[in-house]
């Protein structure tokens, strides 16, 4: 969420321009917060007239009479029809998360836990491209998290790991510390990301290779939404390439203070 400077009230001329920064600062937050609850409206909205098409489609798919050209049209329609539920939902998701600030479940997560469940659930996935994911813990980390947010984010940037992995490579899942921090790294030795599109990776809709990036499904908003969950658990995620080729992404959350 943006959050605007206010400058100082005083009583002389700075003062009085003072006063208009601070109106004009202060719109522009209204503008912003309500673009953002536009947003959600809309893509709330979207969804009914999605879900009657949705039913309209299955219903002509029982149609017996159809023929193998009607039906190849039929299933290309609910394909589609289910990529922009997709889509509706993670919009609709990084609006919400957007909104919330910190109000979310906090409760204290058993982060090496929460991540060996998270390996598990993308195992099934790794497999169907004979990837192999390796988990390495080198200690025991407990935080206050929001454990369904925070999973999902975690899963979001391992199942990019597996999905631009080519077959039979191995991605590395890595829980440390640094200093006051957990660290939790994935790396994978897929083609990476060009250096100048690093800082652009969290960005909604952002995809590396357009057409390529969106034939292989996905929406383009889940690094936004892992990002967006992060920072709302007061952590960071961070993107590098690493040699000789793949991706390294880093999820930076702070240590629970003892006592
Ligand atoms: P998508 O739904 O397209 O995967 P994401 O927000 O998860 O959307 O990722 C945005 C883009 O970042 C992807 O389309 C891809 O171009 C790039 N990307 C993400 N993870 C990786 C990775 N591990 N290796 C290479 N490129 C990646």
């Amino acid at each position: 969420t943006t959050r605007i400077t206010k400058f100082d009230q005083r009583a002389d001329e700075f003062g009085a321009l003072a006063h208009s920064f601070n109106q004009m600062a202060e719109q522009l937050e209204n503008n912003i917060s309500s673009h953002q609850r536009l947003l959600g409206d809309v893509s709330h909205e979207l969804r009914s007239p999605l879900t009657r098409l949705q039913l309209a489609v299955a219903l002509a798919e029982k149609n017996i009479g159809n023929t193998a050209e009607q039906q190849k049209h039929l299933s290309r329609c609910e394909m589609e029809v289910e990529r922009l539920d997709e889509m509706i939902a993670d919009v609709l998701t990084l609006s919400r998360l957007e909104h919330s600030q910190k109000a979310f479940a906090c409760d204290d997560t058993n982060l090496n836990h929460l991540v060996s469940q998270v390996v598990t659930d993308c195992q099934y996935f790794a497999s169907s491209k004979d990837v192999s994911i390796e988990f390495k813990e080198s200690g025991k980390y407990t935080l206050l998290a929001d454990d369904k947010l925070l999973a999902s984010a975690i899963s979001n940037v391992l199942n990019n790991a597996v999905k631009y992995s080519a077959n039979n490579q191995v991605v590395t899942v890595e829980l440390t510390q640094q200093h006051e921090q957990i660290m939790l790294s994935v790396f994978d030795n897929g083609p990476g990301v060009p250096d100048e599109m690093l800082d652009k990776l969290f960005k909604p809709f952002f995809r590396v290779a357009d057409a390529r990036d969106r034939s292989s499904g996905g929406t383009g908003l889940g690094l936004a939404i892992a990002q967006q969950a992060i920072l709302m658990h007061h952590g960071e995620i961070i993107a590098e390439n690493i040699k000789p080729s793949g991706l390294k992404i880093t999820i930076v959350l702070p240590m629970a203070k003892m006592g």
